[in-house]
């Protein structure tokens, strides 16, 4: 009783924030609950989640359910990301707005989904084979790959663009069932981007990209950045292009600079004072 009423104390907030972002909770007028199960995890029942306990991680992923699994639904196991990869990131973007009340904070949250994903060289997070409910529910690629799909939208994106395109989504697809293809195209309408290589080379395909960076700084302060990728699955993926944020540290400001890699070599010139 004691470990229900402090674990949900602070959900409101979370809650309010997920509203923002989105939309208003969707079952405002039947309210939100917890029912406590025995079983391991959670389950995201409408308007009342089962959970095995009051955990940050698990009460946050379960409400992030209510808007991404409950009120617009995946429209087939292939999609199941559309369900899981958005309540884990939900779960972990409520760690980075609410850092003073969790113990894993978000960078390190990032970092465990990383060491994750790359633990093996492959898989898609599009489900391969809808028969497997191992595969289905496969936490590396189905959630945590998932999430990472996200959180490298809003990168690629913007966070203006990202958002808008989520909220958008969600009222098109209010009550009803999604494919993969409606996100895409919702947020190709917010940010003007084509997202078809992206999706091609992160939703369908496997692998994920290694970097190398050389770079030299010449006496009269110029430096000099080659970027460079191999991928962990060429046979499936042999370039994914994305932009690279670069750390420039100078003796008076510090500066981030995007690299749009691509997979030919060219050579980009920015002036910066730093
Ligand atoms: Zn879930």
């Amino acid at each position: 009783m004691t470990t229900a009423q402090t674990g949900t104390a602070n959900l409101v907030q979370v809650l309010q924030f997920y509203d923002s972002l989105f939309v208003t909770y969707p079952f405002h007028e039947e309210k939100y609950g917890h029912a406590q199960f025995g079983w391991g995890g959670g389950m995201e029942h409408q308007t009342m989640s089962y959970v095995s306990s009051f955990g940050w991680g698990l009460l946050t992923h379960e409400l992030a359910h209510q808007w991404f699994g409950d009120m617009v639904t995946c429209g087939s196991w292939e999609d199941i990301w559309l369900n899981e990869g958005f309540a884990t990131y939900l779960e972990g973007i409520s760690r980075e707005r609410f850092p003073s009340q969790v113990q894993t904070q978000w960078y390190d949250w990032k970092a465990g989904k990383i060491s994750s994903i790359v633990s093996q060289p492959g898989g898609s997070v599009l489900v391969d084979d809808t028969t497997s409910v191992n595969r289905i529910f496969s936490s590396r690629l189905s959630y945590n790959k998932g999430s990472y799909l996200l959180h490298m939208l809003r990168w690629k994106l913007g966070g203006d663009a990202f958002f808008g395109g989520l909220r958008n989504y969600l009222n098109d697809r209010q009550y009803d069932y999604a494919r993969t293809t409606s996100l895409q195209s919702h947020l190709e309408a917010t940010s003007g981007q084509d997202l078809d290589e992206y999706f091609e080379d992160w939703f369908r395909g496997q692998g994920f990209p290694s970097y190398k960076v050389v770079w030299e700084q010449s006496s009269q302060g110029d430096v000099y950045i080659q970027l460079n990728q191999t991928t962990s699955m060429p046979s499936s993926v042999d370039f994914f292009e994305m932009p690279v944020p670069i750390l420039l540290i100078g003796a008076d400001n510090d500066t981030i600079v995007r690299l749009e890699h691509t997979p030919k070599r060219r050579a980009v010139q920015l002036e910066l004072a730093i």
